[in-house]
Formats: C-alpha cells, sequence, structure tokens
C-alpha cells in the first residue's frame, strides 16, 4: 500500500484550520437527515470531499476547487459561511467609517421568551417582521445610519426548549448620544422592542455601545459575533442520539428559506459598492490576505478518506 500523507492546512498563525473536524460533524449531521428522511441526506454527505488548493508564493494553501452542500445546518458550510460574514462585515465597517469618520457603532441584543419546535419557526419570523418595524420608529431612525442583523438560536437540552434571539450591530450618526431626544436607553429601547412585538410581557434587550477610541478591538468582537454560526453545532451533535434528531429536524425546518444574514441602509449600499454579494461562493471567503500572489502550478489536493476518516494529499 502507498504511504499516504495527511493533509494539513496551517493559518499564518500557524494554526491548523479545522477540516477534519469539521468534515466529521458533517458526516454525523448526514447520518441524521438520512435517519430523519430528507432528501438531500446523500448531497450532504459528498460536502467537502475533495478539496483543490493553489499554494501561495509564501507557502499557504488558498482553496479554489470543491463541492460545497450550503445546508444552512452543515458544519462544514457553516464554517466557511462565518469566515465569510466576519471578513465581509470587517470591509463593511471599515467602509463605513471611512465615509462616516464620527459614526458610533453600538451592539444590540433581542430577545424573546423560549419557545418550542411548533412555534420557533413563526416567532423568528415575527422577530424579523418586528425589527423591521423598530427601525422605522421616528426615534430609533432619526440617527440611523447602518445595521447588521443576524439570528441566533440556542438549545435549552434541559427542557427541550430553544432561544431565539438577534444580534444587531448598529451605525448611528454621533448626534445619537446628544440628548434625550437622541439618546435612546436601554429601558427605552426595551420598550419599543416590546412594542414592536406586541408582547404582554419585559423581553430581554441588551444595548451597547462600542466606545469610539479603544473601538478597534470591542469592534472586530462584535462584527464576529454578528458573523457567526447561527446554531452552534454543539446543539445538534452530542452524544445524545434521540435528542439530536428532533433538535435537527425542528432546525432544518425553522431555518429553511431565511437569511444567516442582511444588512441595512448604509451598509447594503456599501456591501453593493465593495461587490461583497456573492453569498453563495463559499470558495472565496473574502479574506483581504486572500490577495496573496499565488503561484502557477502548485496545487494541493486533498481527499476525504471515510475508512481512515481523515483528508489525505492525493
Ligand atoms: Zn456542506
Amino acid at each position: 500500500m502507498i504511504e499516504q500523507q495527511v493533509f494539513t492546512d496551517l493559518t499564518k498563525n500557524g494554526k491548523p484550520r479545522p477540516w477534519r473536524r469539521n468534515k466529521l460533524d458533517n458526516l454525523t449531521y448526514s447520518e441524521y437527515l438520512l435517519m430523519l428522511h430528507y432528501r438531500k441526506a446523500a448531497k450532504v454527505k459528498e460536502c467537502g470531499n475533495v478539496l483543490r488548493f493553489k499554494k501561495t508564493k509564501d507557502g499557504f494553501l488558498k482553496l479554489y476547487q470543491t463541492w460545497f452542500c450550503k445546508s444552512r445546518l452543515c458544519p462544514l458550510c457553516a464554517w466557511r459561511r462565518s469566515m465569510k460574514n466576519s471578513n465581509q462585515l470587517i470591509q463593511i465597517l471599515n467602509e463605513a467609517h471611512r465615509e462616516y469618520p464620527k459614526g458610533r457603532f453600538l451592539f444590540l441584543t433581542l430577545s424573546t421568551k423560549n419557545t418550542y419546535s411548533d412555534t420557533l419557526k413563526p416567532e423568528m419570523q415575527k422577530m424579523g417582521r418586528a425589527v423591521y418595524k423598530l427601525f422605522q420608529y421616528k426615534k430609533v431612525s432619526r440617527n440611523l445610519l447602518g445595521y447588521v442583523r443576524s439570528t441566533e438560536i440556542t438549545v435549552n437540552h434541559d427542557d427541550g426548549s430553544y432561544n431565539q434571539h438577534m444580534h444587531i450591530l448598529l451605525f448611528v450618526s454621533s448626534r445619537y448620544f446628544k440628548g434625550s431626544d437622541n439618546y435612546i436607553s436601554q429601558a427605552e429601547w426595551t420598550k419599543y422592542w416590546r412594542k414592536a412585538m406586541k408582547l404582554d410581557y419585559q423581553p430581554m434587550v441588551n444595548v451597547e455601545a462600542i466606545h469610539p477610541h479603544k473601538s478597534k478591538n470591542d469592534l472586530l468582537a462584535g462584527a464576529k459575533e454578528t458573523a457567526k454560526y447561527q446554531v452552534k453545532s454543539a446543539d445538534y451533535i452530542t452524544d445524545n442520539e434521540q435528542q439530536d434528531l428532533r433538535v435537527t429536524d425542528d432546525l432544518e425546518q425553522a431555518l429553511s428559506h431565511t437569511r444567516a444574514i442582511s444588512y441595512g441602509k448604509l451598509f447594503k449600499t456599501i456591501r453593493k459598492k465593495l461587490q461583497l454579494e456573492n453569498e453563495d461562493d463559499l470558495i472565496n471567503t473574502d479574506d483581504q490576505n486572500s490577495n496573496d500572489e499565488l503561484t502557477d502550478s502548485e496545487v494541493v489536493v486533498a481527499k476525504w478518506n471515510y475508512e481512515l476518516q481523515n483528508y489525505f494529499i492525493r
């Protein structure tokens, strides 16, 4: 037998990229889909089986060809998507800041009471409509320049409920902080969210302004939080198979035909201007370092080996 070489893909910091772990989770996920009789199960299993990379001049790998299943819960695709979204978002935020140097960033989290499987999807749809309404309230829209939002779902394994909450990064004019006609306190945000959602209870709302002077890291953290996974794979890939099957089924239904991330106002315009609208392409993750010069001929092909449970260089 020919000795095979295990594939590794290192970041510039020397950390191996988690291809193997995500592919293993992808296989568990496709197994669940098969047990739940989803037709896409066989396709999901093929996701990222053969990876073709080109070598950069400094010896790093850049993915240039593979097939991704693009299923929302696929751990491999979710990893690529969150990398791409966070890289795009950072470019958009930098450009927004360049255009409006005095603008300020706020990080807003909106949630509602936990739901159960049959009410999860309607609740998410209701939140989508309510947040749109919230942004149109006079006091909110007055100083709002742009926003980006994503919905995250967490699973409570104790009682089988779900919590859905929205992460929103707001970009406001500096006037937002001037006087009670402009400034919106946490209590006021809560009042508005309750009104937009027509709730008969006080929802959990959190708002944090990102300080303009030490903003760089806070902003990056905020961007990563907004762009990260909608659901952590650790919530549906555990050692309890029965529970995983129920959760996977619920989440598949809830997330179908929804967007992972959406941009509004100035952020939407900038996204268009920077031509970052190719969200289906999970090969190019819009990493700003990805303009590194590529070598012409050196191609590395990594292939998944089902028996040995790892990627090997072919
Ligand atoms: Zn996939």
